[in-house]
């Protein structure tokens, strides 16, 4: 699959995987059984570069672009899911929106300690209310006194809340101007009181890196870190969550990859009838199948990226892309468990982790029929997904003027 992309991409692959299989593979599984944050491994994955390819060197990135950062997702997720989780609030949607919106003083504050997994970010729009109509559903309010804002709220299986250091969180400045009402913040609850996050109890999911429910009483931020100007919130975290996309794309497909091979390895070892599972045709046929569908969704991914990589509308086509993806995994994940019979439920077995995450990437970033719902209007004509301009590059670390 290589051989098309740069000779850089490919190398980087490879330091990815040397990374995960000496680094985080082997320690992570302690982390897991103590429930203990990694946060020792988040620093080694970020001296490593693993959060920094779509950000320039000035602030700690390798400026190698959408393309490297999605495949370096893609090899996070085939390799440990779990750890995958953090690859957002470090290396994408946080420090992306700080990059898209932030002030030169900002941008120069926050990001490099994101990249290198010096501090801890997350990213908090979904609110109790559900994350498909975020912006219906915003009930938290931030209202400003002297020269902070106080918010108040709660927000939902907010990544990493019980950790962060720097966050992203998007709050309503007006309750009547709809979209323009909505606006974004450099938060850091560890500096000021009212922020509370409580792990949601998943099942099969991570203990050591953990989704929160965060509450948030008279939390208190100072002025200068709003993000841009009150009202551009929501113009920031819909440029975010498409950028975002293609992250979770790429996640989906290497979480696909991982599926696949455990019931490769498995239907060539396991016998039914006094043959392995893999002479079967029927197993041949899911076998096929899955493989296809991951192909032409890490395809579609691939192609996004690149356009991203060039400032080229990307809006429909990570939502397509994103939609494959997560069609392609669901599909993987479901054959993988069927062939794995009663064990694909067993703890033991590692398929069993894998479908739990599955369901995670169908509807992260935007569940398939917020997808479908983009994609159709824009083939119909309704609303042209890639009617905003956009960029997606900010090398010069100004506010990208969405
Ligand atoms: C493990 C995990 C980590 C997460 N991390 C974060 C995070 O860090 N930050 C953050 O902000 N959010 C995060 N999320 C939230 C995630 O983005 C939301 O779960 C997602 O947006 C869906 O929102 P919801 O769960 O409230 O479902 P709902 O919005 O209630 O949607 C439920 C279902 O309704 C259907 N539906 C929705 N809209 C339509 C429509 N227009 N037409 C037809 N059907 C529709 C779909 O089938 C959808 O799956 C996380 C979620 C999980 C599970």
């Amino acid at each position: 699959m290589d051989q098309f992309l740069p000779e850089e991409i490919h190398h980087l692959r490879e330091s990815v995987i040397r990374f995960m299989e000496t680094t985080v593979v082997p320690e992570m599984g302690n982390h897991e059984e103590q429930g203990v944050f990694p946060r020792d491994l988040i620093l080694k994955a970020g001296e490593a570069g693993l959060y920094g390819p779509v950000f320039p060197e000035s602030l700690g990135g390798s400026q190698m672009g959408f393309l490297a950062m999605a495949v370096v997702a893609e090899e996070l997720a085939r390799l440990d899911i779990g750890f995958s989780l953090c690859h957002n609030p470090q290396g994408m949607t946080c420090p992306y929106t700080i990059y898209a919106g932030g002030t030169e003083a900002q941008i120069k504050r926050y990001i490099p300690n994101l990249l290198s997994g010096k501090h801890i970010g997350c990213w908090a729009l979904t609110e109790p209310g559900g994350g498909s109509d975020a912006l219906g559903n915003m009930r938290t309010t931030a209202k400003r006194r002297g020269g902070s804002y106080y918010l108040n709220g709660s927000k939902m299986f907010i990544t990493l809340g019980d950790q962060t250091d720097t966050g992203i969180l998007f709050a309503k400045t007006d309750t009547n101007a709809g979209a323009k009402g909505v606006s974004a913040f450099i938060v850091e609850p560890k500096k000021y009181p009212g922020w509370e996050a409580r792990p949601v109890e998943f099942v099969g999911l991570s203990q050591s890196l953990r989704s929160c429910e965060v509450f948030l009483d008279d939390f208190e931020v100072p002025e200068e870190n709003l993000l841009g100007e009150e009202g551009m919130g929501f113009r920031y975290a819909m440029h975010a969550i498409q950028a975002g996309r293609v992250s979770v794309a790429a996640r989906s497909v290497g979480l696909a990859r991982a599926c696949l091979d455990e019931a490769i390895q498995y239907v060539k070892e396991r016998e039914v009838r006094g043959k392995p599972l893999a002479n079967y045709q029927f197993t041949q046929g899911m076998i096929a199948d899955a493989l296809v569908n991951i192909e032409s969704a890490r395809l579609m991914t691939y192609h996004t990226a690149q356009l991203m990589d060039k400032d080229l509308p990307a809006n429909r086509l990570s939502a397509q892309a994103k939609y494959a993806a997560s069609l392609a995994l669901k599909q993987a994940a479901g054959f993988a468990s069927e062939l794995f019979g009663g064990y694909a439920l067993a703890k033991d077995y590692r398929i069993a982790r894998l479908s739990s995450y599955a369901h995670v990437f169908l509807v992260g970033e935007g569940a398939p029929s917020v997808q479908r719902v983009l994609i159709a209007e824009d083939a119909l004509g309704i609303k042209k997904a890639d009617r905003h301009v956009t960029r997606y590059t900010n090398p010069q670390g100004l506010a990208m003027e969405l």
